[in-house]
């Protein structure tokens, strides 16, 4: 085991069940309304989701003075769609390109650009990605089936509670003609976490 000296290996073993443990305390005690939480969970896993992260990527795409801003100052770009807020202060965007590919990990914990993602998946906050990715993050790619070719460096980034980070990706070929709506409608979560590549499947395209 390595990783870096933050990590937390020690972890509870099911922290699903922690964390409803601590829900039902927090209710019992009258600290939290479960119907509040209840619309919070919703809110962020299916409302804001990773669909806003694809509407930044897709603007990106179209329009490279976005993109400029985005990638000086992402906070700034970002709001500019309407979103930020909780768990997403102080973004970076990386950007792929046919050269490099960023890759976004948080080894301490599960760190994740809450407005533009949504809630982090399971695998995300699971030990073998969080350590994986750092000591080998070309075998964890081809285990989500994305085979990098030796020439591209590959750059992992670290998130932490004060920085998260979003993989801008490569714009696919073959998408010239379509607009913000239809771009944003390819781009995955994967995508912006740098698991995966976006594609154009033949009914995609314009
Ligand atoms: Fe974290």
């Amino acid at each position: 085991m390595t990783t870096t000296d933050h990590d937390h290996q020690d972890a509870p073993s099911d922290p699903a069940l922690r964390v409803k443990a601590l829900e039902s305390l927090l209710v019992a005690k009258g600290l939290v309304d479960r119907a509040a939480l209840e619309v919070l969970i919703d809110t962020y896993e299916h409302k804001i989701g990773p669909r806003n992260g694809a509407r930044v990527v897709a603007r990106a795409w179209s329009d490279p003075a976005y993109k400029q801003r985005l990638l000086s100052n992402a906070d700034a770009a970002i709001a500019e769609l309407g979103y930020g807020g909780m768990q997403g202060e102080h973004m970076v965007v990386v950007e792929n390109t046919a050269t490099i590919h960023n890759l976004v990990v948080c080894t301490l914990c599960s760190c994740y650009p809450w407005p533009v993602l949504g809630l982090p998946p399971v695998w995300y906050k699971s030990a073998p990605y969080r350590s994986r990715a750092v000591i080998d993050p070309r075998g964890v790619l081809r285990e989500f089936g994305l085979h990098l070719a030796d020439a591209v460096e590959l750059r992992v980034w670290d998130s932490t509670a004060e920085l998260r980070y979003l993989v801008l990706p490569e714009r696919p070929a073959g998408t010239q003609s379509m607009d913000d709506t239809e771009l944003a409608a390819l781009v995955t979560r994967d995508a912006m976490v740098g698991v995966a590549r976006i594609t154009v499947q033949h009914g995609d395209r314009a």
